[in-house]
């Protein structure tokens, strides 16, 4: 703890041996989920069904049953620098499903700088991507995977706002100006994925979501959260804010525990708004919200 806030010190990076292993234990247990949810007697209530296409996506999406899971790498450890055998490693992936990938958790990497969780802190810590991960990121356009920049800081972000020619996705993170946390983005890197028609995951933790930045604090409201939504409908319109949870990354609200919880938010997100006097909310921000924003965002970056 520090007089203000917190600082935490940068995780020590990993080897790429021990995260091709870790990557690959992953993506067993994955196929394992698959199978088991799809017993042959066709007597599971929930399968799941791991999503590779935008017809897969489209055709889970009106089967209310079904969860649907898109295979994604937070930090991009498993994948070699060196520009072929990144090429390599990147189609052997996709090949097995990877379909969007963080360049960096909260360490360096071969590619890049993600930030360390401080509070107060800006996201400007550290420097830009390197060749390699300036060279990872053209190939995920290439290929169709999304560059996720949760956990990357200011200098790489700016980078690859030069370099993709992709939407911007922030699959979990917030408003700086509410939540000084290093996670949190400033209002120009807002600015930039609404341009690039991109969109931001709105996070549920509440050192991310709190003016104070208090990191345990399970009494957190979830309007603290709607603040976050809110402010960046304000500032860049509908078509760019979603949900990101971080339901197993993070220790949530007990408001908001998990997606059972979900309904809750939106009961509370139409009483807000209702009571602020706005005809905002229509259903076509809900569904913008809940599902439309990350499904445009996906469409317009997956081949
Ligand atoms: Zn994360």
């Amino acid at each position: 703890m520090t007089p203000d806030g917190y600082e935490v010190q940068y995780a020590r990076s990993l080897g790429i041996g021990y995260a091709k292993k870790f990557v690959e234990t992953i993506m067993q247990l994955l196929e394992e989920l698959q199978q088991q949810s799809h017993p042959s007697d066709g007597s599971h209530p929930r399968p799941l069904q791991i999503i590779r296409t935008k017809n897969e996506l489209s055709t889970c999406l009106k089967q209310e049953d079904t969860i649907g899971a898109i295979l994604h790498f937070e930090g991009a450890e498993a994948i070699d620098s060196n520009l072929k055998q990144m090429e390599k490693d990147l189609a052997a992936y996709y090949q097995k499903g990877l379909r969007s990938l963080g360049l960096v958790w909260s360490r360096a990497n071969s590619f890049g700088h993600g930030v360390p969780f401080k509070f107060p802190a800006s996201p400007d810590i550290g420097p830009g991507l390197t060749h390699a991960g300036q060279g990872l990121v053209t190939e995920c356009n290439e290929i169709g995977i999304i560059v996720d920049l949760a956990h990357l800081n200011l200098k790489g972000f700016m980078d690859v706002a030069k370099i993709s020619k992709h939407p911007l996705v922030v699959s979990h993170s917030n408003v700086h100006a509410i939540c000084r946390s290093s996670r949190n983005l400033l209002d120009k890197q807002i600015d930039l994925v609404a341009d690039s028609n991109g969109v931001i995951g709105i996070n549920f933790c509440p050192s991310m979501i709190r003016p104070d930045g208090r990191p345990e604090a399970p009494e957190t409201p979830i309007s603290m959260i709607i603040d976050h939504i809110d402010y960046i409908v304000k500032r860049i319109g509908i078509d760019h804010v979603a949900l990101g949870s971080d339901f197993d990354g993070a220790t949530m609200p007990d408001a908001l525990k998990d997606a059972a919880a979900l309904p809750a938010l939106v009961y509370k997100l139409k009483k807000q708004y209702e009571l602020d006097g706005l005809d905002a909310l229509s259903e076509e921000f809900l569904d913008k919200l809940l599902y439309k924003n990350w499904q445009r965002v996906i469409n317009d970056t997956w081949k």
